[in-house]
């Protein structure tokens, strides 16, 4: 397998981690497959070196990832946020995985900016902020976090002492950020990392299991009355809009993660290419925007152009501070705009 730290990175990196003794690892608001995976197969590694180390996300992560091992000790900013502003403050080094802006972190960006901790970016975001750390190891072309956390242990070594459990923390966040490995995972390499991760013990049909299989009878439900009920297509079916609201989610007994992936079920119509979905945020008076798109076209341009947010070429989110009627409009506006590339 290629190297993914070049010498300098590798040095620095080395050197990044030998001088911490106290860690901070986090992922943004929100976080997903690949946030949590990565930051709990990167944490072992880190403890198995003898250091100290806290994983903190801002938000929780939905109920489909709780089986993750360690998972149990991840520590929210929003449910103990004084443990997290002390933590943060007394850390030599704070890893930030899977996401490209201190903004992801929300309320928590502040006291990652106010601690005096050198900070280390690991992510496969497009363009991140160059102020955000010293060491920025970035790889956009990578199918997820994960995946770049597993190459570099596998280059500085990590491979040897990491257990079935951190195995499948990070073929987690392979697996969901590839949507099972239906997109962004033609590098063949993937298929190695795979089979080495096998090679730990990891039962990957499980973890598929754990993750996509995983729903309450509610949301099977949810799932129908969305696709039947709410699903507007658009552009001669070549783009989808569906909207959630509270109310809808309460109806349907929403718990965190019920929506994820419906914005997917979209693409599965002949000749689709763009999916958006718009779901009333249960915290934040918001608009959570979710797009999905197929081959070539960029719904991480028009997540920066109308949704006020970014991603990548396939996959790309943002929010509005908008009602959702008036949500819906710019959704519509955001479709006529890009019409020509559908
Ligand atoms: P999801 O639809 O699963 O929430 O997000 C898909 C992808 O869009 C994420 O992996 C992330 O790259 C990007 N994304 C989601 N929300 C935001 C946002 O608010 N701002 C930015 N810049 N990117 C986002
Ligand atoms: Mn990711």
């Amino acid at each position: 397998m290629k190297d993914i730290l070049s010498p300098q990175e590798l040095l620095s990196l080395m050197r990044t981690i030998q001088d911490a003794r106290k860690i901070v690892i986090c992922a943004h608001r929100g976080p997903d497959g690949d946030a949590m995976g990565s930051s709990l197969g990167f944490a072992e590694y880190l403890r198995n070196l003898g250091k100290s180390v806290a994983v903190i996300m801002p938000s929780p992560c939905p109920d489909f990832l709780k089986w993750l091992p360690g998972s149990e000790n991840v520590i929210y900013f929003d449910h103990k946020p004084s443990l997290a502003k002390k933590l943060l403050e007394q850390t030599n080094l704070i890893c930030c995985l899977d996401f490209n802006a201190l903004s992801r972190l929300q309320d928590m960006a502040a006291y990652v900016e106010k601690s005096s901790a050198e900070r280390l970016v690991i992510d496969h975001h497009l363009a991140p902020d160059p102020n955000m750390a010293k060491l920025i190891i970035s790889h956009p072309e990578m199918s997820s976090t994960s995946e770049i956390v597993f190459r570099i242990l596998y280059q500085i070594g990590g491979y040897e002492t990491m257990t079935a459990n951190g195995a499948a923390a990070i073929y987690c966040g392979m697996m969901t950020d590839t949507g099972g490995f239906t997109y962004s995972s033609n590098d063949p390499e993937i298929y190695n990392i795979i089979s080495y991760l096998l090679q730990k013990g990891i039962d990957k049909d499980k973890i598929y299991r754990n993750v996509f299989n995983n729903y309450s009878t509610s949301r099977m439900r949810f799932l129908g009355y969305v696709l039947y009920e709410k699903l507007q297509f658009y552009a001669d079916d070549r783009a989808s809009i569906f909207s959630i609201t509270r109310d809808e989610l309460k109806r349907f007994n929403f718990i965190r993660g019920d929506a994820e992936g419906i914005v997917n079920f979209p693409l599965q119509v002949r000749g689709m290419r763009l999916s958006i979905s718009l779901r009333e945020d249960t915290e934040r008076d918001v608009i959570r925007v979710s797009l999905r798109s197929v081959d070539d076209f960029p719904c991480n341009k028009m997540a920066e152009e109308f949704f006020n947010g970014g991603g990548h070429l396939n996959a790309s989110g943002g929010e509005l501070p908008f009602p959702m009627d008036e949500a819906i409009k710019t959704a519509q506006k955001a479709i006529e705009a890009y019409k020509d590339l559908l």
